[in-house]
C-alpha cells in the first residue's frame, strides 16, 4: 500500500482545475505509452453471489496485465448504497473483497442508481480515501492519460422513473435538484471536453446502457440525450453496467462499441430481449468482467468469467483505413469497405451469438434468488 500512497499523492497533485465544467484527474501511463485496467460493475453485496469469486479472478488478470486502474460502472454498494461514511458495508463489499495486491490501484467509480438510494453524498467523500485510499468517486469527471481520456458520466439522474415512478424506493437527489439544469450543465460539460479533447482514444463511462439487449435493454433517455454529442465527437467506446451481463454490441449505425461489464455479483440466466438483436455480438448472462488494454493504434477488450475463462475478445485498431471487419474464431479477418470511420473492429473467441452462453459449471455463474431480485 506504500506504493499506492505514493500514487495518491502524485495523483492529488495533479488534479487539474476544473476544466470547463467537469474536474479532470490525470493519470500516468505505462513507461511504454500503454495502459491497462479492469471493469467491473453491479458488484457490492458483501462477497456472496460471487462478487468474491470475481474479484479473485480479476485479481489474477489485473496482475498478468498489470494494470493501470481499476473503472467500476456503478452499483457499488446493494440494495441501497451507502448509509453514511462510517457504514461498513464500504469495507466489507469494497475494502476486504478487492484484496488482490494486483487491484491495489485508483479505483475510479462512477454511481449507479442503487447508490442514489442511501446517502449519496457518502460515497462521494474524499473522507472515505482515509479507509481506503484507492476510492475515488465522483458525479461526472474526467481521467485523462496520455493515450486516452475517460469520460464519467453520471447517468442515474436522465432516467424518468426514478423521478416519476420511484415505487417504494427513496433517492437521494441531493446536488441533482432542480434536475433539467444539472442534466443540461453535465451534457454541456461533456461536449465541451469532447470538443477539447486530443486523445486518440475518448472512452465514455456510465452507470446506464445506451443499448443493451439485457433485462433493462437501451436507455431511451440517454439515446435521446447523450448519444448525438458522442457520436458527433467520435467516441471510440461507451462502456456500462446495470445489466447484470457481459455485452458487446457494435452497430453499423454507429462507431461507437457498446460494452457492458455489470457481472460483479448476481446475475440473471436467460434474461435477455431476443428482439433486440442489431449489432449484437456477445452477451454473456453470467457473472464476470472486462479488462481493456490500450496502445495508441490498437485496444483489446476482453470478458472473463468467474473462472478468468475468456470468453469474447475486442480488437479496435485506429488505422487510417474506413473498414469493418469480423473475426471469427480461426478465421481471417473479413473487411469491407463500409464507411464506418477510422476504426477497425473484429471480434474473436466467442462465436456470434446473442444465445446466453452455456458454460460448465452455469448453475454456479448464476445464483438466483427470486424473492430478492435487485437489478
Ligand atoms: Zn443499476
Amino acid at each position: 500500500m506504500a506504493g499506492l500512497g505514493i500514487w495518491i499523492a502524485f495523483i492529488s497533485q495533479c488534479f487539474l482545475s476544473v476544466s470547463g465544467l467537469l474536474q479532470r484527474l490525470e493519470h500516468p501511463v505505462k513507461a511504454d505509452g500503454s495502459l491497462s485496467l479492469v471493469v467491473i460493475g453491479d458488484w457490492g453485496r458483501k462477497g456472496t453471489y460471487n462478487q468474491s469469486e470475481v474479484a479473485t479472478q480479476m485479481g489474477r488478470v489485473a496482475d498478468k496485465l498489470d494494470i493501470d486502474f481499476v473503472i467500476s460502472t456503478g452499483d457499488n454498494f446493494y440494495d441501497e448504497g451507502l448509509a453514511g461514511i462510517d457504514d461498513p458495508a464500504f469495507e466489507s463489499s469494497f475494502s476486504k473483497i478487492y484484496i488482490a495486491k494486483s487491484l491495489q490501484k485508483q479505483w475510479y467509480n462512477v454511481l449507479g442508481n442503487h447508490d442514489y438510494r442511501g446517502d449519496v453524498e457518502a460515497q462521494l467523500n474524499p473522507v472515505l480515501q482515509k479507509i481506503d485510499p484507492r476510492w475515488i468517486c465522483q458525479r461526472s469527471f474526467i481521467v485523462d492519460t496520455e493515450i486516452a481520456e475517460f469520460f464519467f458520466v453520471d447517468t442515474t439522474p436522465f432516467v424518468d422513473k426514478y423521478f416519476l415512478k420511484p415505487k417504494d424506493h427513496k433517492y437521494d437527489w441531493r446536488g441533482v435538484l432542480p434536475r433539467e439544469r444539472y442534466l443540461s450543465k453535465l451534457l454541456k460539460g461533456l461536449e465541451m471536453a469532447l470538443k477539447d479533447s486530443t486523445a486518440n482514444w475518448r472512452i465514455v463511462v456510465g452507470h446506464h446502457p445506451v443499448r443493451s439487449i439485457g433485462h433493462h435493454g437501451d436507455t431511451q433517455e440517454l439515446i435521446r440525450k447523450l448519444l448525438p454529442i458522442i457520436e458527433a465527437n467520435n467516441v471510440d467506446m461507451y462502456i456500462n453496467g446495470h445489466d447484470h451481463c457481459l455485452e458487446h454490441i457494435s452497430s453499423t449505425n454507429s462507431q461507437i462499441q457498446f460494452l457492458t461489464s455489470g457481472g460483479g455479483s448476481k446475475a440473471w440466466k436467460g434474461d435477455i430481449d431476443k428482439d433486440g438483436r442489431d449489432g449484437i455480438k456477445f452477451y454473456y448472462d453470467g457473472q464476470g468482467f472486462m479488462s481493456l488494454e490500450l496502445e495508441q493504434a490498437n485496444a483489446k477488450v476482453i470478458y472473463y468469467d468467474i473462472f478468468g475463462q475468456v470468453l469474447h475478445v475486442v480488437n479496435l485498431s485506429k488505422g487510417l483505413r474506413s473498414t469493418f471487419g469480423v473475426q471469427k474464431s480461426g478465421s481471417s479477418p473479413r473487411s469491407s469497405v463500409a464507411n464506418l470511420g477510422p476504426i477497425t473492429v473484429w471480434t474473436s473467441i466467442s462465436s456470434l451469438t446473442f444465445e446466453p452462453q452455456k458454460t460448465k459449471c452455469s448453475t454456479q455463474a448464476h445464483k438466483y434468488d427470486d424473492d430478492s431480485r435487485t437489478l
